[in-house]
């Protein structure tokens, strides 16, 4: 059985695609962005509001007023919202105006945070930890089933490697293990997978091709001034050719969706 958020259903026959910037900054920022990522396909909106940031000195977020942004543009468009919770303390908060709750990277490990967002009855996003196995990762997933919430999407942003010449290194082959190994919904992030512009097309269309549940991509109406993760945020125009790009791959997507995972 797939996982439902509103209307849409991860694991079922669509493949999801959910877009947006990696944060909230403003009023006319998240309106104009969730309407024309909406008018190019994109079935959900994200949008960081509690921003995780590897300097003190970097944005850090909006904070409860880029929740409610957020959740305005999501009424406004029709699209579901997902956003960033970090700490067990905020999931009221961030519950009460999201439709899915962003487990981050960084976060993935925290026991306190997965057992309160299990408690909030929300469907959960959680990203695999940058230096965490398949293993560990499906070890979180059961953590939240175990406080009684099943509703769990999966999604593989990327792991540390010696690799440097992306800012993650993406592991697709996590995508059908994680799917065979938790009977999940799994989908790739391929923006911060890669931390490259160019390379998300590409990531994209190897996501559909293995038949990963959807998507989750950085688009800004001004990437070049976005507040956070600039290089790695597409611009409407770029998101739109995304769109055109993995159009061809659907057909093998329902196909191969015939032969895995058990929530199908
Ligand atoms: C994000 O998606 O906003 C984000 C911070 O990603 P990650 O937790 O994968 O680094
Ligand atoms: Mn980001």
């Amino acid at each position: 059985m797939g996982v439902r958020v509103g209307k849409l259903e991860f694991g079922g026959t669509d493949f999801i695609v959910i877009a947006g910037p990696c944060a909230v900054e403003s009023e006319r920022q998240i309106l104009e962005t969730a309407e024309a990522v909406a008018e190019a396909g994109a079935k959900m909106l994200r949008g960081g509001a509690f921003k995780p940031r590897t300097s003190p000195y970097a944005f850090q977020g909006l904070g409860a007023e880029g929740l409610k942004l957020l959740a305005r543009a999501g009424r406004e468009t029709g699209l579901p919202v997902v956003t960033e919770v970090m700490s067990d303390t905020q999931v009221d908060l961030v519950a009460e105006h999201a439709d899915m709750l962003q487990i981050g990277s960084r976060s993935m490990g925290n026991e306190a945070l997965l057992t309160a967002a299990a408690a909030s009855g929300r469907p959960i996003l959680l990203k695999r930890g940058m230096s965490a196995t398949v293993e560990e990762m499906a070890e979180a997933a059961r953590a939240i089933r175990q406080n009684g919430n099943p509703r769990i999407v999966l999604c593989e942003r990327g792991i540390r490697t010696f690799e440097t010449a992306t800012r993650n290194t993406c592991d697709i082959v996590a995508v059908p293990l994680l799917q065979r190994l938790t009977g999940l919904p799994v989908i790739v992030d391929p923006s911060h997978a890669t931390g490259i512009r160019d390379l998300i097309s590409p990531v994209a269309r190897a996501a559909v091709a293995i038949a990963a549940d959807g998507l989750i991509i950085e688009v800004h109406i001004d990437p070049d001034r976005a507040l956070s993760d600039s290089v790695q945020t597409l611009s409407i125009a770029q998101f739109r050719e995304l769109m055109r790009d993995i159009e061809p791959f659907a057909e093998i997507w329902s196909e191969r969706r015939k032969g895995v995972c058990a929530c199908v």
